[in-house]
């Protein structure tokens, strides 16, 4: 097998050590909660934890699907949490959150997708949280997407996340149980019903992606009314994901967000440890201020 490439200087991150890196662990496990920062074994999660910013992951911490990038553990989930949206709106509260980003594994397994608990999380955290901006990072729905994006819109998130992850040639390999067009219009459909919500999508880059190809998606996700755009390098999590074959230089990366506000998104992030939801609150405060 050829050898794997080096991580160059610039893919650099501290250990995990902090007393609020251990004070939000704790806290996560006392209340049951997943997080996406774990699961995906993110390269910022000492940086995050330590400022007390964490994103919890919904409906368990097993998909049932298994992206060639993804961390994330495959198979048959566990029943659904009824303790889960009141847990999460609790460790919002704790946490002393100003925005939340909520996530979830794939659950092709349940009759709407998860679309029902997306909802009873919304609902618990403004009760609880009134003041905490809520941004959601769903998966694709599959055939159920019409439905289950209906539902979310009518309980008012205040940013619609959903990533497309890579360019289209690459999905069959990378993200062969999603559709690229079916993930843009689920975006498309999320502004027609709710012109007020932002909506939000990403890109890893390194996984043999052209800049032309790049380019392209941006203007399909432009085409489809999106707001905001993440860009970052992929990280091979295990050597049974799929490789790196390129490290993104950090002047491409500026490249790459030039290029995008150019395009008109309103928020573009894109260094080599952006991922969905680092730094979103900075990011989404700054937006509101200006
Ligand atoms: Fe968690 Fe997101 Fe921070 Fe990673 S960037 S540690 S997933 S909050
Ligand atoms: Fe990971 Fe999401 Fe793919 Fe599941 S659907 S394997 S959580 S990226």
């Amino acid at each position: 097998r050829p050898p794997r490439i080096r991580k160059p200087d610039w893919i650099r991150v501290k250990a995990p050590t902090s007393v609020g890196f251990s004070e939000t662990k704790a806290l996560m496990r006392r209340l049951n909660l997943a997080t996406v920062c774990e699961e995906a074994a993110c390269p910022n999660i000492g940086e995050c934890w330590t400022k007390k910013h964490a994103t919890v992951m919904i409906l368990g911490d097993t998909c049932t699907r298994a992206c060639a990038f993804c961390n994330v553990k495959t198979g048959m989930p566990r029943a659904v949490d009824p303790f889960e949206p009141q847990h999460t709106a609790d460790a919002a509260a704790e946490l002393g959150l100003e925005h939340i980003v909520i996530t979830s594994v794939d659950r092709d397994d349940l009759p709407d997708g998860g679309a029902s608990q997306f909802v009873k999380v919304i609902e618990a955290l403004r009760r609880t949280t009134p003041s905490t901006t809520i941004e959601i990072l769903t998966p694709d729905f599959r055939n159920k997407a019409e439905s289950a994006v209906e539902k979310i819109v009518a309980a008012r998130p205040d940013v619609y996340n959903h990533n497309l992850e890579t360019v289209p040639r690459l999905y069959p390999t990378i993200r062969p149980g999603a559709r690229y067009y079916a993930s843009l219009r689920l975006l498309e459909s999320v502004k027609k019903h709710d012109p007020s919500i932002f909506t939000k999508s990403g890109l890893m880059t390194g996984l043999g992606e052209q800049r032309l190809e790049v380019h392209q998606v941006m203007d399909d996700m432009r085409s489809a009314d999106i707001d905001f755009l993440t860009m970052g390098q992929y990280l091979q999590p295990t050597p049974r994901h799929a490789k790196v074959e390129e490290f993104t230089t950090p002047q491409a990366f500026s490249a790459y967000a030039a290029i995008a506000r150019a395009k008109g998104f309103l928020l573009v992030a894109a260094s080599p440890l952006t991922r969905s939801s680092y730094h979103a609150g900075d990011d989404f405060a700054k937006l509101r201020e200006a």
